[in-house]
């Protein structure tokens, strides 16, 4: 049920009269208006499409839903247009729709029709369209920004709703390589530390692939030590990194357990990048005990941002005019 056969349009007259007082005409307030109006249009809306494709379907002979009790698909009589309320929650905010119930002519069996018109699961009051819409605003934004944001323009979903379609929505999440795009990525640290106790000490890991129209793509993500534990990010993509024609290239900072987690399984070329070294560097300072900032400190770092070419992405003035003194000629940054 949900679509009629040969996907020819029903049309549904939908008449509708409300009254509201106003007390001005102008822009806010006809907006206050209509979001005051927006819960019953959207429900009488719902309610009027449900029954004419419901009174379509039982004009027709052989219908798309069966009996659950004895598995006839032919006769039914009308058992109500307006039963027992349910709520489903729209793009908006809650609805609450009268539920359609028909009998079955051979065994006598009622059976409400609602949710197989909607294309939606029994007892689920959440739409999938409704939970992924929801997921991405709350996966882009605090819960609590979100839930004003939606406010601003007339919906009415609390936080807790948006949290729990984010939860559900991303456990069904998988990322992985695409074979169809380059063999080529970046995997590194975020630098994210997660919050929870369980989880201390780790920080969020991605691996991006890159597409072959240009940009990236998401293709591992994993909470991680900061050294080490690659594993999960790749685990998935073997198969495929293994059905690329040319061998993948890898970027990353250099981590070397990258290759314990793949050794043996597939040959993967690893390029470390330049961005890292400078910094990875002034980790190894730190170790040696020479001083931050120092004549010595500054000489290395200038050096190695100089070799690595990273000039535009020096944001310390001290190394910049480091880099100017062992290089006269450089006085301007692009
Ligand atoms: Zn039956």
């Amino acid at each position: 049920m949900g679509a009629t056969p040969q996907g020819k349009d029903i049309t549904i007259e939908f008449d509708c009269q409300f009254r509201v007082g106003l007390s001005s005409s102008n822009f806010s307030s006809i907006m206050r208006a209509f979001l005051m109006l927006l819960p019953q249009l959207l429900e009488d809306f719902f309610q009027k499409v449900l029954v004419g494709f419901a009174e379509h379907e039982m004009g027709l002979r052989k219908k798309s839903f069966v009996c659950t009790a004895c598995g006839n698909d032919t006769e039914f009589i009308w058992k109500t247009r307006h039963g027992k309320p349910t709520t489903i929650l729209t793009w908006f905010r809650w609805i609450t729709i009268r539920q359609l119930q028909v009998q079955c002519k051979k065994c006598g069996h009622k059976q409400y029709v609602t949710r197989q018109l909607l294309g939606m699961e029994s007892m689920k009051r959440v739409p999938d369209e409704t939970r992924r819409k929801l997921a991405l605003v709350g996966a882009l934004s605090s819960y609590r920004v979100s839930e004003k944001i939606g406010k601003m323009f007339g919906w009415a979903v609390d936080k807790m709703t948006i949290w729990k379609s984010v939860q559900q929505v991303g456990s069904k999440l998988d990322f992985m390589l695409d074979a169809n795009e380059e063999p080529h990525g970046e995997a590194d640290g975020t630098g994210v530390g997660i919050v929870g106790i369980p989880k201390r000490g780790k920080e969020l890991k991605v691996l991006v692939q890159y597409k072959k129209g240009g940009g990236i793509r998401v293709a591992g993500i994993d909470i991680g030590n900061y050294n080490g534990s690659w594993d999960k990010l790749f685990q998935k993509s073997i198969d495929v990194i293994k059905g690329f024609k040319r061998p993948f290239l890898l970027l990353t900072d250099g981590d070397a357990s990258i290759f314990a987690s793949l050794k043996g399984k597939v040959t993967i070329l690893v390029q470390r990048c330049l961005w890292h070294i400078p910094y990875q560097a002034q980790y190894v300072l730190w170790k040696d005990a020479v001083q931050r900032k120092g004549e010595e400190w500054l000489h290395v770092v200038a050096e190695l941002m100089e070799i690595c070419a990273i000039r535009p992405l020096v944001d310390c003035q001290d190394t910049i005019q480091a880099m100017i003194v062992s290089n006269p000629t450089l006085t301007l940054f692009s």
